[in-house]
Order: C-alpha cells, then sequence, then structure tokens
C-alpha cells in the first residue's frame, strides 16, 4: 500500500549505487529534451562532476503544441544511455505509451510518468509490470489523493520502487507557468514512506526561480530534486526559460545539502 501504516516505514529506491530515500538528497539534472549527441555526453560528464546522482533526458516529449520538437524517439534514448554510461551516471527517461514500456526498460534505469499522464491507468498498469523504479510526476490538476491512488495502481501491478515527484500544480496565477506546491511535500512525508522528490524547473517555469524553490522543497523535506539544465538555454529545443547553465548548478547543489544537513 502506499499509505504508511506506521511512522517509520520507509521505502528506499535502489538505482545502481545511488539510493532514492536514504536519507541523502538525491540530484537528478539534464536537459528537457535529449538533443545533440556530442552535448549530452559532455553535459553528462559535468553533471557527474558536480555530484549530480541521476542524469535525466525525454525523448518522447508530451508537448502541449504537436508543431513543438516532439523528442528524438528512440535515437535520443540511445544517445542518453550511452550519455549515462560514459559518465557513470543512471538515466531516467519518461514514457509516454504503455506499449513503449518494456523497451524503454531496456536502455532506461528509471521510468518517468509524466504530468500528463499520471492518470493514464494503462501506462501505470504496463509500469507496474516492468520490473524498473517509477518516478510518477503529479497530474497539474490532481490533488494528493488521486496522485496517491495513482501509484497504488504501479505499486498494486507488483512494483513497490515509485518515487513521487511534486512538479506545480495549475492555479490562477500566471506569473509562474505552474504554483510549486509546498505543502505536498511534508502532506506527503507525513501519508506515504514512499520518496518524494521536487521539480522547480518545472514548478517555476522561471530560471531565476528554481534555486530558491528547490531550497524550500528540500527544507520541507524532500528526498530529492530534479532540475533541467542545459549548456545552452536560449538554443535549448524545449523549456530553455527555465533551464539553469551547468555552472548555476554546482552551487544549488551545495546549498540545498547544507539546507538538507540543517534539518
Ligand atoms: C519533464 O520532466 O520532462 C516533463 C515533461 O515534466 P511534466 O510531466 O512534469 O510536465
Ligand atoms: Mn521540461
Amino acid at each position: 500500500l502506499v499509505r504508511k501504516q506506521n511512522r517509520h516505514e520507509k521505502t528506499m529506491v535502489r538505482v545502481k549505487e545511488c539510493c532514492i530515500g536514504d536519507g541523502d538528497l538525491t540530484v537528478i539534472a539534464g536537459p528537457c529534451a535529449v538533443e545533440e549527441e556530442e552535448m549530452t555526453f559532455e553535459l553528462a560528464r559535468a553533471l557527474k562532476h558536480m555530484g549530480v546522482h541521476i542524469l535525466r533526458g525525454g525523448v518522447f516529449k508530451p508537448r502541449t503544441s504537436p508543431y513543438s520538437f516532439q523528442g528524438l524517439g528512440w535515437n535520443g534514448l540511445e544517445i542518453l544511455a550511452a550519455a549515462g554510461q560514459n559518465a557513470g551516471l543512471p538515466v531516467i527517461t519518461e514514457v509516454t505509451e504503455a506499449g513503449d514500456v518494456e523497451k524503454v526498460s531496456r536502455y532506461a534505469d528509471i521510468l518517468q510518468v509524466g504530468s500528463r499522464n499520471m492518470q493514464n491507468f494503462g501506462l501505470l498498469k504496463e509500469m507496474g509490470r516492468s520490473g524498473r523504479p517509477v518516478l510518477l510526476k503529479r497530474g497539474f490538476s490532481a490533488t494528493l489523493e488521486e496522485w496517491l491512488l495513482a501509484a497504488e495502481y504501479i505499486m498494486s501491478a507488483g512494483n513497490n520502487q515509485v518515487i513521487l515527484c511534486e512538479r506545480g500544480i495549475r492555479t490562477f496565477e500566471n506569473y509562474t507557468r505552474n504554483t510549486f506546491d509546498i505543502n505536498a511535500i511534508p502532506a506527503l512525508k507525513r501519508l506515504t514512506h514512499l520518496p518524494v522528490l521536487a521539480d522547480p524547473s518545472h514548478g517555476t517555469g522561471r530560471r531565476e526561480l528554481v534555486e530558491p524553490v528547490a531550497l524550500a522543497a528540500v527544507a520541507a523535506g524532500a528526498d530529492g530534486i530534479m532540475v533541467e539544465v542545459h549548456p545552452q538555454p536560449e538554443n535549448a529545443l524545449s523549456d530553455g526559460f527555465q533551464s539553469l547553465r551547468p555552472h548555476e548548478l554546482a552551487p544549488l547543489i551545495n546549498r540545498a545539502r547544507a539546507v538538507r544537513d540543517a534539518l
């Protein structure tokens, strides 16, 4: 069950040498979408050097407009997996179709369910059968209860390696792309034994707000953060406006660790 049966129940998600929910802060970083090969390899090595634990990168991008860059697909997945291997980082990528779960599982260490698919129950059940850890993002209009029940779909299909990731919700506020629901972090830590991560990139949609919101999430008890990083955000094929430059990530990680250690 997703809900805690007692106060001390805690799930750790193990991915290669890295363990999410073990008390140390987990950092996932990488581009919104996988782009050119050489750039991905270089970025992965730079991220590894900064102490990032897991490389992210979308290859099947659920873009709002069908005319926006849709991701490199299977070629992108090969680039991501190779870049991760080269840098010594496990990789995470989003799966958007139930029929792709098995094949993506052969390349990716963690499967991501995007906000738009949080209640795609066919996809969730397939994730439950995948044998891979699953990072389940919050639907941007989902309540905590609906989100936990979505996680229950994965777990009831036989997979308890589930990570929850708050990525902001729709509110009336439109200065930011989404409203990062800080409340969700401590609430989930009480309700469930699953690790809880924060995505301040989609949660704000503004580069300058990523670090403060990341630190707030860590202060609120998040087990880790997922941050979009791009070597040239102004030329990124998706979400450049919310992507940090690599040199902006290292100080963020240091401050986030300091906040975690101060708890
Ligand atoms: C992503 O992390 O690549 C993504 C598309 O985020 P979300 O599903 O939260 O919009
Ligand atoms: Mn993105």
